[in-house]
Order: C-alpha cells, then sequence, then structure tokens
C-alpha cells in the first residue's frame, strides 16, 4: 500500500512559501494550501494566496488568525508601527511572538482533518531575522509535541531551512518556477507585487538574494 502522500503547505503568496507550494506539488500526490489572516497591513496578500492557489489548482483554506493580532500588534498589522530590523540582539519590529507556534499547530490540525500526514512550511534558519520560531530546533521541537498531541506521525518539512535568499532563487528555478515566482508573488511589506518596493527590508532581503544568484548563473554558464 502507498504511503499516505498527501501534504498542506503553509501558504502566504510570498516568494518562500510559493517555492514551497512548488516544492510540495512535485514531491506529493495531493497538496492543499493554508492561509492565516490575521489581519496583514495589505490585505492584498490574501488576494495574491487566492490566485496562486486558484493557478496552480490547489484548494485553498483561509483562516481567521485575527486573534493574534490582538495578542500581539506588531508591524506587520499595524501601521503605526514602524518595519525595521532589530538593534543589537533585538527581536525586529515584525516579529510576532507564537506565531509559527500557532500557524504550524492550526495547520497539523487541519492536515488531521483532510487526512495528510505532510505539512510543509518555508521557514528558513539561514537569513536569520532574529525570529526564534524559525530555527531547526524550534520546529523538530514542536513535530514532537504536535505528534504527541494528536498521538499521531505528521512530518514537519522546512525545504527551505538551509538555504539563504539565493539558493531559494535556484530551488525555484530548478522547480522551473523562476518567472512564475518573480513575477506573481507577494514578499514587500509595502504590498508591492513582484520586485516590490525596493526600500522595505523584505525587499531588499529578496533583491539581494535574486541579484547573486543571476550572477552565480551568469559566471556558470
Ligand atoms: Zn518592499
Amino acid at each position: 500500500m502507498k504511503s499516505n502522500n498527501k501534504a498542506v503547505v503553509v501558504f502566504s503568496g510570498g516568494q518562500d512559501s510559493t517555492t514551497c507550494l512548488f516544492w510540495a506539488l512535485n514531491k506529493f500526490d495531493h497538496v492543499e494550501v493554508v492561509t492565516f489572516d490575521y489581519n496583514q497591513r495589505h490585505n492584498e496578500e490574501i488576494e495574491v494566496a487566492k490566485e496562486i492557489a486558484g493557478d496552480m489548482d490547489v484548494r485553498h483554506h483561509v483562516l481567521d488568525m485575527s486573534l493574534l493580532n490582538q495578542l500581539a500588534p506588531n508591524a506587520l498589522t499595524r501601521d503605526d508601527i514602524e518595519v525595521k530590523d532589530g538593534e543589537d540582539g533585538e527581536l525586529p519590529s515584525t516579529f510576532v511572538p507564537g506565531r509559527n507556534l500557532l500557524f504550524l499547530s492550526f495547520a497539523t490540525i487541519l492536515a488531521r482533518q483532510i487526512g495528510a500526514k505532510h505539512i510543509v512550511t518555508g521557514v528558513c534558519e539561514t537569513d536569520f531575522s532574529g525570529y526564534p520560531d524559525c530555527r531547526d530546533v524550534f520546529i523538530k521541537s514542536l513535530n514532537v509535541t504536535l505528534n504527541l498531541s494528536m498521538d499521531d506521525e505528521f512530518v514537519l518539512h522546512t525545504p527551505l531551512m538551509w538555504l539563504d535568499k539565493a539558493q531559494t532563487w535556484q530551488m525555484a528555478d530548478q522547480l522551473d518556477a523562476f518567472d512564475y515566482v518573480r513575477e506573481k508573488t507577494l514578499t514587500c511589506y509595502n504590498g508591492v507585487r513582484g520586485d516590490g518596493c525596493g526600500e522595505c527590508p523584505a525587499c531588499h532581503l529578496r533583491k539581494n538574494g535574486l541579484e547573486t544568484y543571476l550572477a552565480q548563473k551568469e559566471v556558470t554558464k
């Protein structure tokens, strides 16, 4: 008998989670995606996610997580909090306490409901923005906890965990998704699709990775 080959991808419509969606479609027979609505500054994010899910013909779940904003106001949800990197070991203003703990827990509960064993997330320790819940040790610990909590055998997959942004572009390219990811996804904190506003920390990170990847590709041609 074939083992369970169904996956849920935690999906925001950004570069990372869209690359993860392509990765999952390549690896699993059946893929569904879940987007969390926590009053992101740009509802555009949910629209983009919907559109990409439609393009890929995968079922799209949108779960209301507005309580996260109620508990932990942050720069991603509030216009009056500036988006900035943390200084001297401080966490950046975009950090949302408990976000991945909650998102991955709810994604796993959803997975259980639809009979999926695999949960895919684009968290990454390499381009470390200082988010403690993007670390590999956290994901492994949560995986154990989730399995104990539901007496089950879920697997949390983190295909981007050890990649830098240039390598994430490379992965998209290897999955024949480079142009799609570049044009359709939304990573920018100011809600501008594709190459973005060019000013915010998310755009800087994405642009640096893209330029590095394109330069490397040029050299190895
Ligand atoms: Zn931007």
